[in-house]
């Protein structure tokens, strides 16, 4: 095998028909800044700053590869094949280190590394490696080698509707897999989604990405590439905007393939914009595609970001399900509407869809999660349901609630609904930091960065538990001996074991919770009725639940310990405490409980053997020590995704 041969392009195809000149002064779409449309700048593009590689990079670490074919270009870097030694090839997205000329630059750039780095999805390009010579940087990709949405769009025209189903799931399941992790990628575009061999597309450049951090959720620079830019991004500084930008992406991207060029389409960059703020933009009048499409079309281009649906709504809409869905796209699709795609039956149809949905990480939620825990107050079943005001069921109703309280000077009538909105906004966000802060550590901690110690002593946990929030709430003791309720309305109440005294926790506008204590003989007669259905849960949890801890807690009621948020899952049930302890009762009877902000570990076995430990001694030790526990790693990975998943409702 020739080491230094210029490497084949793959599958006959030329990666970038209309950039294929190694070192040529190509021409591809730019992203051009959007901050002064008025001012035309006719930039040079920092990717042309990009020699093309030597023949043989090799790594700092000794490893070689072999630059191929030029694969295309972008704003900033140029993109080469790149062939390790045992003969593997890659796409190297390349930057010329004379184009990182600020930090800004750079931290763009370590960011984009770093976001891309963490992204695992079937979607998602998948980076491999990152590495630099003297005069460029590389970021070693799976390589695509079937071109663009774009290119495919170019050479087709129109795109029809069956593939347009298949391929706006594989999108949404990344997208939802990047929101999931907070990414907003705020670049989607026909030309930054790839095929790859088998034709399944690929999310790449994530050069314009950025974490939305849980307390702000809202980013103000501006960017994007004006054919696709939302409505609020044209807003600047006054709006801001999240991860709604990536919805209102996907409904241009789905117009673009159905009617063959975007919506709000213009020559003058300043017309598409005035186009986007007013929403003016039509479906051709000769177009025979589908009302189901046009009206989910409409709906993810709303101008307010709060009326797109949100991504679980998206594959919801009838249009799934009112036409064939094939099981795969094939080659013959970058050239040619292929001719069988309207045998599909419409049984095969919803069996591709469902299996499309499971490969790109869309599970269908159970509806009715199993029961852990058999047991029943009375005759009822009790249900699964989250207190609404502390659950928001998506960003959807989150966002309306942060919304409503925008408005509250304007309408007093209805304050006390507001209130409640301000409050549910405050307590998320403040549940949401305690939940960063401990993935974070936990992240620490797993990369090696940082050690944990056992800090404390088993920490308390809830001991024995009711739901019975179809009724009044979510009954449960800690192992410190108090019982509580978390009431459907958000509020709690707690009682000491010996005592009458009561610990009362309302929703605070100021810090999320406020606690009050009341002595036995001074309880507001307002909360009697509380703690009656507090009185009537501990007798019942008394007579008829085991508790699962060893007991060994003293009481511990002055430290306000109460539950902040359960949620349940098929798996497992999660708590979510006030001093930041998660605490998970897998299904089957294990527990597992995070502690000291992520730092400390407690497994209790089904025997109630308890054993805590520091985080990193179990993640060295891959497994608890004397109780180890057959499913640590699986159950570990469910925990931090069901922390991250919280961090998005
Ligand atoms: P930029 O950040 O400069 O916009 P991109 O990530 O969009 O760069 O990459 C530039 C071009 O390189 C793309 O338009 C495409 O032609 C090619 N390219 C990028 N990633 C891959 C890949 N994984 N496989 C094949 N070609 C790729």
């Amino acid at each position: 095998m020739s080491s230094t041969r210029a490497l084949q392009a793959l599958n006959g195809v030329q990666m970038n028909t209309k950039s294929n000149v190694p070192n040529g002064n190509v021409k591809t779409p730019v992203k051009s800044s959007v901050t002064k449309p008025e001012k035309k700048r006719k930039k040079e593009k920092l990717s042309s700053l990009c020699k093309t590689p030597p023949s043989v990079v090799r790594t700092r670490n000794g490893r070689g590869y072999h630059r191929g074919l030029f694969l295309g270009e972008g704003g900033f870097a140029r993109c080469f094949q790149m062939k390790d030694e045992a003969g593997k090839v890659f796409a190297a997205k390349t930057v010329a280190k004379a184009s990182i000329k600020n930090e800004k630059t750079k931290t763009k750039l370590l960011s984009e590394i770093k976001i891309h780095k963490s992204m695992v999805h079937p979607n998602i390009v998948q980076f491999v490696d990152c590495f630099e010579d003297d005069i460029n940087v590389y970021i070693l990709l799976e390589i695509c080698p079937n071109q663009s949405l774009m290119d495919l769009l170019k050479n087709r025209k129109l795109v029809s509707e069956p593939e347009v189903r298949f391929f706006m799931t594989q999108i949404v399941g990344a997208i939802k897999y990047l929101h999931r992790r907070r990414v907003v990628h705020r670049d989607l575009k026909l030309g930054n989604i790839f095929f790859d061999p088998d034709m399944n597309l690929k999310i790449g450049d994530f050069g314009l990405a950025t974490v939305v951090s849980s307390s702000s959720g809202k980013r103000y620079t501006i960017c994007g590439t004006p054919n696709y830019i939302a409505p609020e991004v044209l807003g600047g500084k006054t709006t801001g905007h999240s991860f709604e930008v990536d919805i209102w992406a996907i409904g241009i991207m789905m117009y673009a393939l159905l009617f063959g060029k975007p919506p709000f389409q213009a020559k003058d960059v300043q017309i598409i914009y005035d186009r986007i703020k007013h929403n003016e933009y039509k479906f051709p009048e000769d177009s025979t595609v589908s009302e189901e499409a046009r009206v989910l079309i409409r709906d993810l281009l709303s101008t307010d970001p709060l009326q797109r649906p949100v991504l679980d709504d998206i594959l919801d809409y009838d249009w799934f399900k009112s036409g064939p869905f094939p099981s795969s796209v094939s080659v013959e699709s970058l050239r040619q509407t292929p001719n069988n795609l309207s045998f599909i039956a419409r049984e095969e149809s919803l069996i591709n869809f469902a299996n499309c949905k499971q490969a790109v990480g869309i599970h269908e939620v159970p509806k009715n999660p199993v029961e852990i825990l058999k047991t029943d107050l009375e005759s009822e079943q009790p249900k699964a349901l989250l207190p609404q005001s502390l659950s928001p069921n998506n960003t959807k109703s989150k966002y309306k609630e942060v919304a409503t309280v925008n408005i509250k000077s304007v309408k007093s009538k209805i304050t006390n609904q507001l209130a409640n909105a301000h409050n549910d906004n405050k307590t998320i966000s403040s549940m949401n930091d305690q939940l960063s802060n401990t993935l974070y550590a936990m992240e620490e901690i797993e990369s090696g960065k940082s050690r944990s110690i056992r800090t404390s002593g088993d920490p308390v946990i809830i001991s024995k538990w009711v739901d019975y929030s179809n009724k009044h709430g979510f009954s449960y003791q800690l192992s410190s001996g108090s019982i509580g309720v978390l009431f459907n309305n958000g509020q709690s109440v707690l009682k000491t074991v010996d005592s009458n005294d009561i610990c009362y926790v309302a929703l605070d506008e100021k810090s999320g919770w406020n606690i009050s204590h009341y002595q036995g003989d001074s309880i507001p007669m307002l909360l009697s009725r509380y703690v009656e259905v507090v009185d009537f849960f501990k007798k019942y949890m008394n007579a008829h639940l085991a508790d699962v801890s060893s007991g060994s807690n003293s009481n511990r009621f002055t430290q306000d310990i109460f539950l902040r948020r359960y949620t349940r899952d098929a798996n497992y049930i999660m708590f979510e405490l006030s001093n930041g302890t998660y605490q998970f009762n897998f299904k089957d009877h294990h527990k597992i409980i995070l502690s000291d902000c992520g730092r400390t570990i407690t497994h209790i076995s089904p025997a109630k053997e308890v054993e805590t430990l520091s985080l990193w001694s179990v993640l060295e030790n891959q497994n608890f020590i004397k109780t180890p526990e057959q499913f640590f790693n699986v159950k570990y990975d469910f925990m931090k995704q069901a922390l991250r998943d919280k961090i998005l409702m």
